[in-house]
């Protein structure tokens, strides 16, 4: 059992697409700020250049003969009161204009940089100038030899892209564990209809097999709440029915007792030597039948229990092994035992349960087939199974009571009252377990009963 909940579970699952998702959201608003940012300040720089030329228009549009001009600071005027602030000086000194006419600089901002660097292209333009990098514009004056540059350093955008993250990234340090605490709340109360569950399930004492409520779930967790009714239906089905048998099998354990006991009292009431014998025989029965019954008892037990242990069994050799052992009673009965069919039949199986079956059936024909009788044992291949029949010449079982006799401790009413009325419950039990089917029929002599054990077929190696 691991440590973690589903809530953390979960929480690991969404937390890393929620930050994922922050991240990516954050990543586009920043792109989008920068590139807006620098169309703004391009505009600006375009903007520049002509209400430059719109003010230096008079002045440059007559003969050259002026002399180079340098535009003063404005600050540099001012007194102390009025100067600008700092942070504003430095935008001002970010800025640079130069305004040429016949290739020669004539008016220049303090800022700018003069003839070293050469005048750019038309249109925008970037330049490293000591150690800075510049955005510049260039505006050619058609139909003049006048070109008016402006210039902006791109330290200035950089600057104001850094504060954009920096306040996208402080509110995020808030946001971030909010959204971490929202998620795991919304995970916690998303999962209470478990909790429910769970709680209805544990609270419960442990015979309390009563269904539990699942109207109150959500239609996802629906099925696994009548999963779990349905198991409970069976649970209960399964523990009624043990009940029953243990009922049963207390009630058949007790009545040998009670003979043993009514035949020890007669024994010591018996005058004669001939009655005590009688009544020794008597007793002996009586033993024989109470130790029958507990040996099938503890044989169905097993066949719920056993470790299932399947291989490949040869069905006609294991046939004829379990019909040797009826050799005996048989022919002290004179019933013709005979065993005919595939000898190469190979079935996947568990071969202890396997023989419990075969033997319960074979039991049953030698049993209940009268004196001088036949038991006749085949084996056919039925499409992908193998089917070992065994057919007797006794009275057989009436067709309505087919089911009938499959039930623990069922018995039909017949001359033969040596049984336990549990060998055909655990050839049902057996087959249940080893995907085998057992089914009942008339033999092709048309009386008798033939009981057909479906086995599935496996290749032979
Ligand atoms: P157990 O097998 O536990 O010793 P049982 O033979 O009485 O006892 P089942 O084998 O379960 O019990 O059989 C149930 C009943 O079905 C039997 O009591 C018998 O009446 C009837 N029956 C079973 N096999 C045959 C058969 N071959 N011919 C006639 N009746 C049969
Ligand atoms: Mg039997």
């Amino acid at each position: 059992m691991s440590d973690s909940t589903l809530n953390g579970k979960l929480f690991l699952r969404i937390a890393p697409t929620v930050a994922v998702t922050i991240l990516i959201v954050a990543a586009l608003a920043f792109s989008s700020a920068t590139r807006e940012i620098n169309n703004i300040y391009d505009a600006q720089l375009i903007d520049d250049a002509n209400v430059l030329w719109t003010l230096l228009q008079r002045k440059l549009d007559g003969p050259l003969q002026i002399a180079q001009q340098r535009v003063p600071d404005i600050d540099f005027s001012m007194d102390d009161q009025l100067a600008l602030n700092q942070d504003a000086d430095d935008y001002a000194d970010a800025h640079m204009f130069r305004a040429w006419k016949a290739g020669r600089i004539v008016v220049y901002s303090s800022t700018a940089f003069l003839s070293e660097v050469p005048r750019q292209n038309a249109g925008f333009s970037t330049l490293e100038h000591g150690k800075e990098e510049w955005r510049i514009y260039t505006l050619p004056i058609p139909n003049t030899e006048i070109v008016i540059e402006v210039g902006e350093k791109l330290a200035l955008r950089k600057t104001l892209v850094a504060n954009i993250l920096l306040n996208l990234f402080f509110p995020l340090l808030i946001l971030v564990p909010i959204i971490g605490c929202l998620t795991w709340l919304g995970i916690s109360s998303g999962l209470s209809p478990i909790r429910g569950l769970v709680r209805q399930i544990r609270t419960r004492s442990p015979d309390d097999l009563s269904t539990i409520r699942v109207s109150e779930l959500p239609r996802d967790l629906l099925p696994l709440g009548r999963s779990i009714n349905h198991l409970l239906g069976k649970l209960s089905r399964s523990l009624e029915l043990e009940r029953r048998f243990s009922d049963l099998a207390a009630h058949q354990l007790r009545t040998p007792q009670a003979g043993v006991k009514l035949l020890l009292q007669m024994l010591a009431a018996a005058d004669t030597e001939a009655e005590r014998r009688a009544i020794i025989a008597d007793l002996v029965a009586c033993s024989d039948r109470a130790t029958h019954l507990i040996e099938q008892l503890l044989r169905l037990a097993r066949v719920s229990h056993h470790p299932l242990e399947l291989k490949p069994v040869r069905l006609y050799e294991l046939a004829a092994s379990l019909l040797a052992d009826f050799g005996k009673i048989a022919s002290s009965r004179r019933i013709q035992l005979s065993l005919a069919g595939d000898d190469r039949a190979l079935v996947g199986a568990d071969e202890s349960l396997l023989s419990l079956m075969i033997s319960n059936v074979i039991d049953n024909a030698v049993k209940y087939t009268p004196v001088g009788g036949r038991v006749e044992v085949t084996i056919a291949r039925e499409r992908d199974c193998w089917c070992l029949s065994v057919c007797d010449s006794g009275p057989g079982i009436p067709t309505d009571k087919h089911e009938a006799v499959f039930q623990r401790f069922y018995r039909l009413d017949t001359l033969q009252n040596e049984g336990a009325g549990l060998g055909l419950a655990i050839v049902s039990d057996v087959a249940a377990r080893l995907s085998a089917t057992v089914s009942l029929t008339t033999p092709r002599w048309g009386e008798g009963l033939k009981a057909d054990l479906l086995l599935p077929h496996i290749e032979n190696a």
